[in-house]
């Protein structure tokens, strides 16, 4: 049984491949379960924290609030980037308890380079997944623009 994934925003299912995009991305840390969904982070995710952090600490922060040190900028720049995933986290936690609730099943979620990647699985046995999944597909054009 091959499983196909999809960035944010799109599910795909093992039955219907998904035809925007079908890639694999695999987590290379675990952060465990949340609400019984298991969490995982990409090494990709790695370059964006370090591009917020730098961006932000080399930037935005000096120039916003002035006469701190450079590690205090940096510091803040990193503390900024963390929210910025654990929103993006949240993001997607809220997507996977959606579908669980509608009764498809969640493999995981693994947070990358391009944003959060729901696993789904199975087949919903409810036409509202239908409205979710065209929802999503729509928010995942927003979001790649
Ligand atoms: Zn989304």
């Amino acid at each position: 049984m091959s499983r196909h994934v999809a960035p944010c925003c799109k599910q795909t299912s093992d039955e219907a491949p998904n035809a925007i995009a079908s890639i694999q991305v695999d987590d290379s840390l675990s952060l465990g379960r949340i609400a019984g969904i298991k969490v995982g982070l990409n090494w990709s995710l790695l370059l964006v924290v370090v591009l917020i952090a730098w961006s932000l600490a080399s930037g935005s922060f000096p120039s916003e609030v002035p006469g701190r040190s450079v590690g205090w900028y940096w510091v803040a720049g990193l503390v900024a980037a963390i929210l910025f995933i654990a929103s993006l986290l949240a993001h997607e936690l809220a997507h996977s308890l959606v579908a669980q609730r509608l009764g498809v099943r969640v493999d995981g979620i693994t947070l990358w380079l391009f944003g959060g990647i729901s696993r789904l699985s199975g087949e919903a046995n409810s036409r509202r997944l239908d409205i979710v999944g065209q929802a999503r597909a729509s928010e995942w054009c927003i979001e790649i623009r």
